[in-house]
């Protein structure tokens, strides 16, 4: 039960919440337009290109290392689909020159890049318009500015926490949701979410950021909210590439890894090919460190997924976990590093599939559901598969809304509103004690508990304890006897 004075102070609270938000000057007008040093990228575009054959890929992958599309878009004739890259005039006239079908997506990436900080100076004066905080993209201070004021507005529902550094020392932090505790001697399941480990996929942040404020000023006022932050405790990672985000503002809008400084002068290490769950294989990361999608020396070599990692295991209540991307509009599930199913891979099929309804239900646009491997690409040591497969933990990587990584900021708004939406639904249609994730309870979910129980698998860490004991045969017990 919400105290009936909390509920008034709610609906206060929510009055007066977007009024504020709307008008709430910012220290700092921070623009790329300040930092002369920027990388440019005149001569650059985005260009979609045909793949009839392995041939044609292995071509455009010699012209460009840089490939901006999230799907392989649907296969013509026969063909491979289409992928988006970022090349120059050169390239494209080879592409073509080899009778390969491109269509140039954005012709000027300099230019694109130019108009956006344009447009963020202006909106470095505080003012927002019709869109509030989600106007425009946000600088790493602005993110971190706007989870204080909100934490403010209700630090009994609201936290922030520091959770590692990242390799040029700068804070990683979640905010956590919660509303009513837990009974006694319980605790609650956790949803976890995180946005932006590849640093140019700026839409991710506002998504994340969407979701706590609308947790945060709905509850005790929309009952969707308040039974989601009821029933979980909600953790939320805006920016888990500090180092890779910030650069993305000051010097380079199209960064996409850490910066870690490797050997032979190159520069950063992408994330999410650093877990430690199918890491090393050259079918879906890379060994170069010049490669957008290098592994790094080691699993967890880099302090921002080996701080996740810890995150993680510090907090064994986690169930289910989102971690945000761009773009592509799908809802990958695991595996990402083998086209083989994963096992469950119903339960994470049919739960995307719930997603993608509740989206469109939303108003949103249409998200495709697949396993990673054939949906988008081989991804090996990725977060996807490290949450499935290390910890029992089901997980998807959604990919948001484009066009490339700059998208007009008319964009941000409706995609943060369209996964609130998929994330309440996920929430409201998970049940724990549905072991095996069918949809009915049955003894086959008995089944399926006693075998993992006895395999000793982290996810019959049933009261969330943070190890497998009796304790959790019981508590699955009753929660098998309650139902969902
Ligand atoms: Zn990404």
């Amino acid at each position: 039960m919400i105290h009936p004075r909390l509920k008034s102070a709610n609906r206060l609270l929510a009055g007066l919440l977007g009024p504020l938000l709307g008008c709430t000057a910012f220290a700092q007008p921070l623009s790329p337009l300040n930092f002369p040093d920027r990388v440019r990228y005149d001569g650059q575009m985005l260009v979609q290109v045909e793949l009839r054959s392995v041939r044609d890929l292995m071509l455009v992958n010699q012209i460009s290392d840089d490939c901006w599309s999230h799907s392989a878009g649907p296969a013509i004739a026969g063909g491979m689909g289409t992928l988006d890259y970022r090349m120059d005039a050169a390239g494209l006239r080879t592409l073509r020159e080899a009778g390969m079908t491109c269509r140039v997506l954005d012709p000027n990436l300099q230019r694109t890049v130019d108009e956006e900080a344009i447009r963020l100076q202006g909106a470095g004066d505080g003012r927002f318009g019709p869109r509030g905080w989600y106007d425009d993209f946000k600088s790493p201070q602005q993110v971190s500015d706007f989870a204080n004021q909100l934490i403010a507005m209700r630090p009994d529902l609201a936290s922030r926490k520091n959770f590692g550094l990242s390799l040029q020392n700068r804070d990683l932090y979640f905010l956590r949701l919660s509303g009513e505790p837990a009974p006694p001697g319980t605790s609650k399941p956790i949803v976890l979410l995180n946005s932006v480990q590849h640093a140019r996929e700026w839409i991710t942040v506002m998504t994340t950021m969407y979701i706590a404020e609308q947790l945060i000023s709905g509850y005790g006022v929309d009952s969707r909210a308040t039974q989601l932050l009821d029933d979980y405790e909600v953790l939320i990672v805006p920016i888990v590439n500090a180092d890779g985000y910030a650069y993305t503002w000051t010097n380079e809008r199209f960064w996409r890894k850490n910066r870690r400084q490797n050997a032979g002068g190159t520069f950063g290490v992408d994330l999410n090919r650093n877990w430690s769950f199918a890491w090393g294989s050259d079918n879906g990361s890379s060994g170069n460190g010049n490669s957008e999608t290098f592994r790094g020396t080691a699993p967890f070599s880099e302090p921002e997924s080996a701080a996740m990692r810890t995150l993680t295991l510090d907090n064994p209540g986690i169930v289910l976990h989102l971690d945000v991307h761009s773009h592509g509009q799908l809802l990958l599930y695991p595996w990402g590093y083998t086209n083989q199913p994963a096992p469950g891979i119903g339960a994470l099929s049919k739960l995307a599939v719930g997603m993608r309804q509740a989206i469109l239900d939303s108003g949103g646009v249409p998200y495709l559901p697949g396993q990673c491997y054939q949906t988008l690409y081989p991804v090996s040591g990725g977060s996807l598969d490290w949450y499935y497969g290390d910890r029992g933990i089901l997980s998807w990587t959604p990919e948001l809304r484009g066009p490339g990584f700059a998208p007009p900021p008319s964009t941000i708004l409706p995609t943060a509103k369209e996964i609130y939406a998929a994330v309440l639904w996920l929430a409201e249609n998970f049940c724990e004690a549905d072991f095996d994730q069918s949809g009915f309870m049955d003894t086959d979910d008995f089944d399926a508990f006693v075998y993992a129980f006895e395999e000793g698998l982290p996810k019959t860490d049933f009261n969330h304890s943070g190890f497998v004991d009796t304790d959790d045969f019981d508590a699955f017990v009753a929660a098998f006897i309650e139902g969902c």
